[in-house]
């Protein structure tokens, strides 16, 4: 058996979660995976029950597990909370606690979608990319000072930092995503100005070698900003650190029109963590609105990735591709011409066509 732990958290989470757990269910039938489901609670939803974001039993039966799909945390009614109980903490503990080293996030921008990004259809037409971007280390985990005097001004700073066996870490599995892939990695830096970015470039150059069949190309960060938006076609795989990877992440997820289908892997040692890239939507919590879909295909990830069950992870994402090509949307995706469903009708239809 694979067990499978499912954190719905607040807002949307459970009922994106629940679409999920559906779609992993129907495909099990089909391909005998074994899958066992366990929920336990996160966010804001713990912190009322138990006055703590992230229990310690949440963090332990992630640990025990194979897998863990995740819904998303927060909402206002937490607002007034403070800092160390906020909802959101259960995000970064679990970071902590799984060691969840890397980022995965995919954008393929579907046909049926074209029109639904803000680029021009010919632009993005046929993107399928995905950005592997470093989760524990560079200048969000550096020394900070929040305020000191040097030569009578207030001044603040962060440090970046790296080590070549974090950047060996986070590259190989780059490299080893672009080989199931269409196999082309572009490394993303700094190093005409920062340290930090020189010895990422010389890392990954000293790891090409072993990778051979993979072509690999290096881009300083702010023409790969500019390549995202005027030709996102080119990439395959682009590896890059924390700072550049939160940055160009978000605007590689803009590109395929709406978040609510955007998937993610946060990668750990022993535990990955699978989530769709939006928050917890409290705006439309419990409407039966939500799209699912990035949820869902974040469970195709999973499959890929924690569970090695390559044809089951397609078979949902070729049954969302089918769904949305026969002219079925939620209403972020709606348009004229097209049928809008609820969050349950929808997931309906990707099962019908798994
Ligand atoms: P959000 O992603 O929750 O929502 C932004 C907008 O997108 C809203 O209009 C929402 O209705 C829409 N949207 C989001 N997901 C959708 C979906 N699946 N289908 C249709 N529409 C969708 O971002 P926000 O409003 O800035 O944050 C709301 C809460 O979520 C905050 O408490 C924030 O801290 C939290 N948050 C959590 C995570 C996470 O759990 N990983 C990530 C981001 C934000």
């Amino acid at each position: 058996m694979k067990k499978i732990v499912v954190i719905p958290g607040d807002g949307i989470g459970r009922e994106i979660t629940d679409g999920a757990v559906e779609v992993l269910k129907a495909v099990d039938k089909k391909f005998s995976l074994g899958l066992e489901y366990e929920t336990h609670d996160a966010g804001g939803t713990a912190y009322d029950k138990y006055g703590e974001p992230l229990p310690a039993s949440t963090l332990e039966a992630c640990k025990k597990a194979d897998a863990v799909l995740f819904g998303a945390v927060g909402g206002t009614k937490w607002d007034g909370v403070d800092a160390a109980h906020r909802p959101e903490r259960a995000i970064l503990g679990l970071r902590k606690g799984l060691g969840l080293y890397a980022n995965l996030r995919p954008v393929k921008v579907l046909d049926a979608l074209t029109d639904n990004s803000p680029l021009k259809a010919e632009l993005v037409g046929g993107v399928d990319l995905v950005i592997v971007r470093e989760l524990v280390g560079g200048i969000y985990f550096g020394d900070r000072c929040e305020s000191e005097i040097k030569d009578g001004a207030e001044r603040a700073w962060d440090l970046e930092n790296y080590s070549v066996p974090e950047v060996e870490r986070i590259t190989r599995l780059a490299f080893e995503t672009a080989r199931l892939r269409r196999g082309k990695l572009t490394s993303v830096d700094k190093a005409n100005v920062l340290a930090t970015s020189r010895l990422w470039r010389r890392t990954v150059e000293r790891l090409r070698a072993e990778y051979a069949d993979v072509a690999l190309n290096h881009l300083y960060v702010d023409n790969c900003a500019m390549q995202l938006a005027v030709n996102p076609k080119q990439f395959d795989v682009i590896v890059t650190g924390n700072l550049f990877g939160d940055i160009l992440s978000d605007e590689a997820a803009v590109i395929g029109g709406s978040i609510g289908l955007m998937p993610s892997a946060s990668i750990g040692e022993q535990t990955s963590l699978y989530e769709p890239i939006h928050g917890s939507a409290p705006d439309i919590a419990g409407l039966n609105v939500a799209n699912p879909m990035g949820t869902i295909l974040s469970a195709a990830m999973l499959l890929r990735y924690s569970l090695r069950a390559e044809s089951a992870a397609r078979a949902i994402e070729a049954a969302v591709e089918r769904t949305l090509a026969d002219g079925y949307r939620t209403a972020d995706i709606y348009s004229e011409g097209t049928v809008k469903l609820g969050t349950v009708e929808i997931t309906g239809k990707i099962i019908e066509r798994l």
